[in-house]
């Protein structure tokens, strides 16, 4: 019999209600996978819920083709995003797809994402999956989209949303926080006409300076302690 780690599970749910404080929630769409290092099992954010409404029990259990194995909630369609980006890439332990507003935005425009604050500098040569904007329900699909992703750990998704990745939990949620940051920050940028950006140089300084796990790790402290308190901005 298959047994759910609650604590990770608890994690899972916290992660989604970061996500939604973040700029992430679009109805009841958009969601989170993770598996625990050396594991197999994929947790998910079932369907039919927003990320803000997301707790511990209501985290379902996939088999790492999507098959559920676990949880009363329904799988999201968008399922083989998830375990194609898990089975291509090892390194990966959580992935997260969701529809943020601004990032949508520069995913439809020309111009590419530039470094122009801290976060910005994560993002420099971003993948863009531009095959469709319609939803990818399919491990034919799902494969598409993550050898789009060419073990980047963010991806737009043009006219339709964003892909994040990371080795754990923490990272992949920071990750697309800081996405979609510095996508609003050049979405208002651009409403000035000319602006500027880092340069290679600095891009480099600021990823070290910026982005200890020290640092990342005290980032996701702080949200984890904000939700936590009920906090309804970011
Ligand atoms: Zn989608």
């Amino acid at each position: 019999m298959i047994e759910i780690d609650i604590r990770f599970a608890e994690k899972v749910a916290v992660a989604c209600n970061i996500l939604a404080l973040g700029g992430h929630n679009d109805l009841t769409l958009g969601h989170l996978s993770a598996r625990k290092p050396g594991d197999n099992y994929i947790y998910m954010k079932p369907s039919g819920m927003g990320l803000d409404e997301v707790t511990a029990p209501d985290v379902i259990l996939l088999d790492p083709d999507g098959v559920q194995l676990f949880g009363n909630g329904k799988r999201h369609q968008e399922y083989p995003i998830h375990t194609e980006i898990l089975k291509m890439y090892p390194q990966f332990n959580c992935v997260i797809h969701s529809h943020p507003f601004y990032s949508i935005i520069i995913g439809a425009g020309k111009e590419p994402l530039r470094p122009i604050n801290h976060d910005g500098v994560l993002f420099v040569d971003l993948p863009v999956f531009n095959e469709t904007g319609a939803l990818i329900k399919t491990p034919e699909q799902g494969l598409e989209v993550a050898s789009c992703l060419r073990g980047q750990k963010a991806m737009l998704m043009t006219n339709h949303g964003i892909v994040a990745a990371g080795s754990s939990i923490e990272e992949a949620t920071l990750i697309a926080l800081f996405l979609e940051k510095a996508s609003r920050m050049q979405v208002m940028a651009s409403l000035m006409g000319e602006y500027t950006w880092s340069s290679p140089d600095e891009v480099q300084i600021k990823k070290e300076q910026c982005y200890s796990p020290a640092l990342m790790q005290s980032f996701w402290d702080y949200l984890e302690r904000r939700v936590k308190r009920g906090a309804s901005t970011l």
